[in-house]
């Protein structure tokens, strides 16, 4: 609640996006209750804040948990904001209860997951684990024109800790505790969701060009109506992603009509496709038949399709997550394995360490949302959980 207090809306929710100094003085909060503490801090070149209590063994590499600190522009309290404080929460109670742990372990909050005012998101963790240069996103501008640059030096430069070089620092393992951010833990009311991995996702761009009229003189037989034949297209495409099991994400989030006039026919219509699944082969069948169905349901508009990213969809290790499900069992918490439907940090992690996540349930499954609730209970499960995985890591 604290922390939610940087960048509050008169909703009850936050905006708290990358780089703000809202963002900043989350940042300067949760850097001054590690300092009271005495764990140390440090930041690397993309912004990332590294929260550290030492290990007994000074040469091994740290366990790492984290999520991040900034939100959407109408974001909740709790998506990224949770794991953070959970795995601070960890680290005061270890200290509390004078647990010693032979590796360090090290909070991270990485920056700019969500991506909505400088593109792409999961940036932080990206170039973390050297998916993404620092370079390729320097220049990159939010909607007001500011430069990423200016951006990161300003809040590099608000927190005087240490700096760490790139790569100096690799992460034995990694695991993130969030708000599941979707209703199946609180439907089957459980506490714990074992996550198992992170779903794939497409996303293409759809332009169907057809010829402007005039509303009131062009015959509809005689028109090539952009907008109708996207309706056509849509309704087409939403067959062929139909899926009984519910599995299966497609969305349609975006879409513009030019010229955007009431007395003028449509001559084109611009939308984005969203899809998302945590097979790849079904991700791949359904998403390469897009282009052909497209085409066909197109009426007598021309249709192109391209292709903006696809992101395999992500497996977990089982070491890890068998962890995860033994701690919660430990702890008397019961528990179902699922994969996660959003993106997260963890998913760039897993790339380059063993990496699990944590999901506890918020109320309705609401998030990115003004209203995303989740009960002081239900976050104190997951991070009781975090807290013994952690441990268990710690000590390998
Ligand atoms: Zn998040």
């Amino acid at each position: 609640m604290d922390v939610a207090r940087h960048g509050a809306t008169a909703n009850g929710g936050v905006n708290r996006q990358a780089l703000s100094a809202e963002d900043i003085a989350a940042r300067r909060h949760v850097i001054a209750w590690a300092q009271q503490r005495g764990f140390q801090t440090f930041q690397d070149e993309i912004g990332n804040l590294f929260v550290r209590r030492d290990g007994t063994d000074p040469s091994l590499a740290p366990v790492m948990t984290g999520s991040h600190l900034d939100s959407q522009p109408t974001g909740g309290k709790f998506d990224g904001a949770y794991g953070v404080l959970a795995g601070l929460e960890v680290l005061e109670a270890l200290n509390d209860a004078k647990i010693h742990t032979r590796r360090p372990i090290e909070v991270v909050a990485w920056t700019n997951e969500e991506g909505s005012r400088f593109s792409p998101g999961a940036m932080g963790s990206a170039i973390f684990v050297g998916a993404r240069d620092l370079a390729s996103v320097l220049d990159v501008r939010d909607p007001k024109g500011v430069v990423l640059r200016d951006a990161l030096d300003t809040t590099l430069n608000s927190s005087p800790i240490p700096r760490r070089a790139h790569g100096s620092v690799r992460a034995h393992s990694y695991i993130e505790a969030h708000i599941e951010q979707g209703p199946i833990l609180e439907e089957a009311g459980l506490p714990i969701g074992v996550v198992t991995g992170i779903q794939g996702s497409r996303r293409l761009n759809v332009d169907i060009t057809g010829e402007e009229a005039h509303a009131g003189t062009a015959p509809r037989r005689a028109r090539r109506d952009a907008l109708s034949a996207a309706v056509s297209v849509i309704a087409a495409l939403e067959n062929l992603t139909r899926d009984d099991d519910d599995v299966l994400r497609f969305t349609v989030g975006r879409c513009e009509v030019f010229p955007g006039s009431p007395n003028t026919v449509p001559g084109r219509v611009h939308f984005t496709i969203d899809l998302r699944h945590p097979a790849d082969t079904t991700l791949r069948a359904i998403g390469d038949r897009i282009p052909a169905v497209v085409k066909q349901s197109a009426k007598n508009c021309a249709a192109t399709v391209t292709e903006v990213s696809y992101v395999n969809p992500t497996t977990f290790q089982a070491a890890v997550i068998d962890r995860v499900r033994a701690s919660s069992d430990r702890l008397g918490f019961r528990n179902m394995d699922m994969p996660s439907g959003a993106g997260h940090d963890a998913m760039y992690l897993a790339r380059v360490c063993p990496t699990g996540m944590i999901f506890v349930p918020c109320l309705r499954g609401v998030s990115h949302n003004e209203i995303e609730s989740a009960t002081p209970e239900e976050l104190a499960t997951g991070a009781r959980v975090l807290a013994d995985t952690l441990v268990s890591l710690a000590q390998e």
